[in-house]
């Protein structure tokens, strides 16, 4: 049998990771390999003005490897915000002038900031996550997950990353920083998004 090779267009470790646990769970022998395994240098600019267009633009440049190319976009999109830090969630400390880094930490403290003045009951929002693909011969696919939950005030929990510990999933009454890599797949708008792209892909070998 011969092993399926994907490319991921992505740099961030942590989700580099996720996305391999999940896409060897539904694949099973697969081999996965970043940017820099096959020579890939130097930042991709994410342009696009909504998460299928940025997914879309990184999974291209992966796809430039010959192998399959695959990438997520994902970020945060407040109800009371109007959607925002939606796809500036990576870098949504630079819209506040108190935060200087544009890390977990300042991403964190500017919605806090944002949000300061907004009750509970209007704190809803969505994880959203696009997961693209574009093949060898130039054909394209791209998927959509999210999860529904609510900001807290303040962080519960040290696990996953990004805005986890201000994310709190109603039904697990604990934010995504408080539950196993397990629980958080089994709900998370990346697994959703991953588990409907692997079905779509199986339909496409
Ligand atoms: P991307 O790498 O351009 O997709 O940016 C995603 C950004 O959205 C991350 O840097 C996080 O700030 C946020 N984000 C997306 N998915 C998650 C998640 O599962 N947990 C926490 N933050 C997330």
């Amino acid at each position: 049998m011969i092993t399926l090779k994907l490319v991921l267009a992505s740099r961030n470790k942590k989700k580099i990771e996720e996305l391999r646990t999940l896409l060897s769970e539904e694949l099973g022998d697969v081999e996965i390999l970043s940017l820099d395994d096959v020579g890939i240098l130097g930042d991709i600019e994410e342009d696009g003005e909504t998460f299928e267009e940025n997914a879309l633009i990184k999974a291209r440049v992966a796809a430039k490897s010959g192998y399959i190319g695959v990438a997520d976009d994902s970020g945060l999109s407040v109800d009371a915000l109007g959607g925002e830090p939606g796809v500036y969630s990576a870098r949504y400390a630079a819209k506040c002038n108190f935060a200087g880094d544009h890390d977990d930490e300042g991403n964190n403290q500017c919605l806090l900031y944002h949000l300061r003045d907004v009750p509970d009951g209007q704190r809803g929002g969505a994880y959203v996550c696009a997961v693209a693909c574009v093949f060898p011969n130039g054909k394209e696919l791209v998927v959509r997950g999210e999860s529904r939950g609510e900001i807290l005030h303040e962080y519960h929990g040290t696990g996953g990353f990004g805005y986890d510990p201000l994310f709190y999933f109603p039904q697990f009454q604990k934010t995504f920083a408080e539950v196993t890599p397990e629980q958080k797949h089994s709900v998370s708008h990346r697994g959703i998004a991953i588990r409907a792209f692997v079905k779509k892909l199986k339909e496409q070998l």
